[in-house]
């Protein structure tokens, strides 16, 4: 057995099946876009521990604050005593993500926990219950974010799932275009909106709709900018809080903060996690301030709300960002990637759709040249291949059918172009 054998079988004796494992890969040391698993070999990190190190594993000022706050001290509890930490990094997150106005900003430690006390703080601002969601959309594993979520298999023998939650269908243009022009298929799909009014629930008892603006799981899926736009007009008409979850697609992913600041929108209230924190559990709501206060004393927060080390960690990562211009480095990854998936795209029938926003960039496999036939079977073996060769992948969509990249934004060129070699090589014999 090598290393990495023997640690898996100890995890399959020791931990419960029901934990996901994408990958065989193991880990013992990372850095940038590298990781080193427990038998020393180098492995390329496209999957960027699912969209955490957008700054990289471990940049050194971060692991310098983490180390500076841990010799302070190691919690406090934000209940009990007030520390500046978590307030800079909220007045911080308020100047970077404005909202349209005076902006206040919530610090939890998980994605899940965000989207949880986004809908908790929608529904005392508005004093209505019913939130719209849509379908492929994926908002975490606690209960309200696992109803929100779409695909069934992540919620198998679950339920009963929290009431008053209403979805639609995401509009996802390549899947459903079927040969419109996307004006024409943006106005089909905000006209079903406007009908969810007379056959799914009367708009007057909706607290929130809460989409992303690109989705994640669902196979990085783009919002159409119009039909965001309109819908953020349905939500004004009718008095709806518009709530965007970017813990996939926030900071640098997209190539900006935000996803929702390329489109011209602003939320009422927005979810962060993942690449804020460089690893470290940190997460944000953040919303419109007025909206933010609506919520009653103690109804949020939590023991290890905005834990210290993280909130020094999240501060020390956005100051990196700033300081190499991480957004730029987004966008020229994602040009890096969107070129070579192209090509890719050309030589193979198999691949129906090179697609994304920034460096949140996906490949979709079907049948036939069919958007509505999904091929998970060439997708699977070219991640099998790729991990036999040291490049971690991982897939996307509910139907497991896209793969997307989530290598961190500080990759070289070389480390980049050495990972899309050998997917495309790896592809070339699959499909040959
Ligand atoms: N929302 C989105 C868009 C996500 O991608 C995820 C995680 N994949 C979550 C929520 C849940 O975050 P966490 O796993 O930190 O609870």
């Amino acid at each position: 057995l090598t290393r990495s054998q023997d640690l898996i079988s100890r995890r399959k004796a020791a931990v419960p099946n029901g934990v996901g494992m994408f990958n065989h890969a193991t880990a013992v040391k990372a850095e940038g876009a590298i990781i080193i698993d427990a038998d020393g070999r180098e492995l390329i990190d496209f999957a960027g521990r699912i969209g955490v190190v957008n700054a990289g594993h471990c940049p050194p000022p971060v692991v310098k604050a983490i180390q500076e706050q841990a010799a302070k001290f190691l919690h406090v509890s934000f209940n009990v005593a007030s520390y500046e930490p978590y307030i800079a990094l909220c007045e911080k997150l308020n100047t970077l993500l404005p909202h349209g106005g005076p902006t206040k900003t919530l610090l939890v430690s998980t994605g899940a926990e965000a989207v949880e006390n986004a809908i908790k703080i929608a529904r005392q601002a508005t004093k209505r219950q019913g939130v719209l969601c849509f379908t492929d959309a994926f908002h975490g594993r606690t209960m309200m974010a696992m109803t929100l979520t779409s695909k069934v298999g992540y919620k198998p023998d679950c339920g009963p799932f929290a009431p008053e939650v209403y979805r639609t269908q995401f509009p996802n243009f390549y899947r459903f275009g079927a040969g419109r022009s996307e004006a024409e298929f943006v106005k089909d799909e905000l006209q079903r909106l406007h009908e969810l009014s007379h056959n799914t629930v009367a708009p007057e008892n909706l607290a929130a709709v809460i989409v992303e603006p690109v989705q994640g799981e669902g196979g990085f899926n783009v919002i159409p900018k119009d039909y965001l736009k309109g819908l953020r007009k349905w939500c004004d008409k009718h008095g709806i809080l518009l709530i965007l979850d970017e813990i996939q697609s926030g900071f640098g992913r997209t190539g900006a903060w935000s996803a929702f600041e390329q489109m011209g929108v602003q939320p009422d209230i927005s979810t962060w996690a993942k690449s804020l924190g460089s690893g470290m559990p940190i997460a944000a709501v953040v919303g419109r301030a007025e909206v933010m206060d609506a919520a009653g004393p103690s109804s949020i927060g939590g023991t290890y709300i905005g834990n210290p080390l993280s909130c020094a960690a999240a501060l020390a990562t956005i100051t990196y960002m700033e300081d190499i211009y991480l957004n730029a480095k987004g966008w020229h990854v994602g040009e890096v990637i969107r070129k070579r998936f192209e090509k890719m795209k050309a030589k193979h029938a198999c691949i129906g759709d090179v697609r994304g926003l920034g460096a949140m960039m996906a490949l979709e496999f079907v049948h036939d040249g069919d958007p509505q036939k999904p091929d998970a079977d060439t997708c699977s073996k070219l991640m099998a291949a790729c991990a036999t060769r040291d490049l971690v992948m991982i897939n996307a969509g509910t139907e497991k059918n896209i793969i997307r990249v989530l290598c961190a934004l500080v990759i070289s060129d070389e480390q980049l172009n050495k990972g899309l070699d050998i997917m495309e090589e790896e592809l070339d014999a699959i499909c040959s």
